[in-house]
């Protein structure tokens, strides 16, 4: 019988100073065989953390995580060590830039100015690392050998090219994919625009098929803070942890990583399965032996994203009183997007008309308020018959009610908002203060973890 892949768990008490992140770091990294065999004198060593978004942990991985992996490549006399990460598409496109000197509200922030902020960058550099953003890396067009639903990318060249590659995963729920641990975190490797279109019903096996690009040499995860419910951004919730784990398969330490977040069968997350299906790894628990604590010694019952805990319908049809849905066949990720447009709109004391999916069903002589219908994704934005002849009145009238994309995502949303926001039902101050909300939500959280963080743009 083939042995055993082998995950380590390595819990640790508070507070969590540099130097006992450092002990943890080594100590799971040991347990699983250490680093000696993967990074050899001369190496470039290439690092892949999480950093999703302007927040600290748990949003995003622990920069002293970052730091100890650096400097332990370092020692065994890795001549270069660069970290590299491409941040969400959200934080690229919509998330309200509060650091712009613009007048005018901005949006979006670079993987660099979120590098930056989060300390990572100075983190990184004091260990003997350097720091590069995706959108400055350079690509090339990859052939995905055994992709599925991705089939060419572009991807930096400087992974492919590294001599170790060593993938830095955060312990997080998530809206798409119940959770985000080391094979989704690759993610952050593609450009925005194959990430963006990632986002759709095969968001799993696009996860995994972006694997099949190149593996990671080694995985050290970052569970000191993890993420519960809907994660993996602002509206998830920190749950303390005090984990590091480590292993060479990214199929095992997901597998180990997703029980001890309560998920007994780790089989039902997607990511695992199929890349267990594909050949990237072993998932099965019983083929995999965990050193250091037991996963009963750490585990703690996260609370799943709703739309994993109860039917998708549930959180969108018959829920708000000034909202008519008709939404025809759908895909999951339009439901998901529809519960989003349907928070935003129904706070708003106006009625609205939102149609979605291939053929809605609307009434004979249909005749909604145009200015207050709108269409969110492609299909509804093609349906034919009497939903033509109402896009086409609204076209007529000069209304631009159409949230297209497919899926509709994150230009649909910022979309959505400039609609509200010309017709005076929302403003750009509700906005940036909600955006200031958040903000202090988790640095406020992160600062009474780690008092000597500030955030630095
Ligand atoms: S636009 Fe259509 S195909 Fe695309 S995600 Fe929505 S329902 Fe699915």
């Amino acid at each position: 019988m083939a042995s055993k892949k082998i995950v380590s768990i390595v819990k640790g008490q508070r507070p969590f100073t540099a130097l006992k992140i450092e002990e943890m770091v080594r100590k799971a990294v040991e347990l699983v065989g250490g680093l000696s065999e993967k990074v050899k004198s001369g190496d470039h060593v290439v690092i892949k953390p999480n950093l999703f978004a302007p927040y600290p942990p748990p949003v995003s991985v622990d920069r002293k995580v970052i730091a100890s992996v650096v400097r332990l490549a370092k020692e065994l006399g890795a001549a270069k060590v660069t970290v590299i990460e491409g941040v969400s598409v959200g934080t690229l496109m919509k998330r309200i830039n509060l650091y712009s000197k613009s007048q005018d509200m901005a949006r979006g922030l670079t993987s660099i100015e979120v590098m930056k902020l989060l300390g990572v960058k100075k983190a990184v550099e004091d260990a003997g690392g350097e720091v590069i953003g995706l959108e400055d890396a350079e690509k090339l067009h990859v052939d995905i050998k055994g992709g599925k639903a991705l089939h060419r990318v572009n991807y930096p060249r400087l992974v492919l090219d590294a001599d170790c590659f060593i993938n830095i995963p955060a312990m997080k729920t998530h809206t798409m994919t119940m959770v985000t641990l080391a094979i989704k975190n690759l993610q952050g490797l593609l450009d925005e625009k194959d990430r963006y279109f990632s986002h759709r019903d095969d968001l799993d096996q696009h996860m995994v098929d972006i694997n099949k690009i190149r593996l990671p040499d080694f995985v050290v995860l970052d569970g000191l803070i993890g993420m519960e419910g809907m994660g993996a951004g602002e509206t998830g919730s920190p749950v303390e942890m005090g984990i590091i784990m480590a292993a060479e398969d990214p199929v095992s330490i997901d597998s180990i990583a997703s029980m001890c977040m309560g998920i007994d069968n780790p089989l039902i997350v997607g990511t695992t399965r199929i890349a267990a299906h594909d050949g990237l790894g072993i998932a099965n628990p019983f083929e995999i032996e965990v050193r250091g604590n037991a996963v009963e010694d750490v585990k703690r019952k996260f609370l799943l994203p709703f739309n994993y805990t109860q039917p998708i319908d549930t959180l969108v049809t018959g829920v708000y009183p000034n909202i008519d849905l008709y939404i025809g066949g759908a895909c999951p990720t339009c439901w998901l997007m529809t519960a989003l447009v349907e928070g935003t709109l129904g706070s708003i004391p106006k009625r609205f008309t939102l149609i979605v999916g291939v053929d809605p069903k609307v009434p004979p002589g249909f005749s909604p308020d145009l200015e207050h219908t709108f269409f969110l994704g492609d299909c509804a934005l093609s349906t034919s018959g009497d939903l033509k002849e109402i896009r086409n009145a609204m076209l007529l009238a000069g209304i631009d009610n159409f949230l297209g994309g497919c899926p509709p995502y994150e230009p649909a949303l910022v979309k959505l908002e400039s609609i509200l926001m010309e017709k005076g039902y929302i403003n750009e101050g509700d906005l940036i203060n909600k955006a200031r909300e958040q903000q202090k939500k988790f640095f406020d959280y992160y600062k009474g973890q780690d008092e000597t963080w500030e955030p630095d743009l």
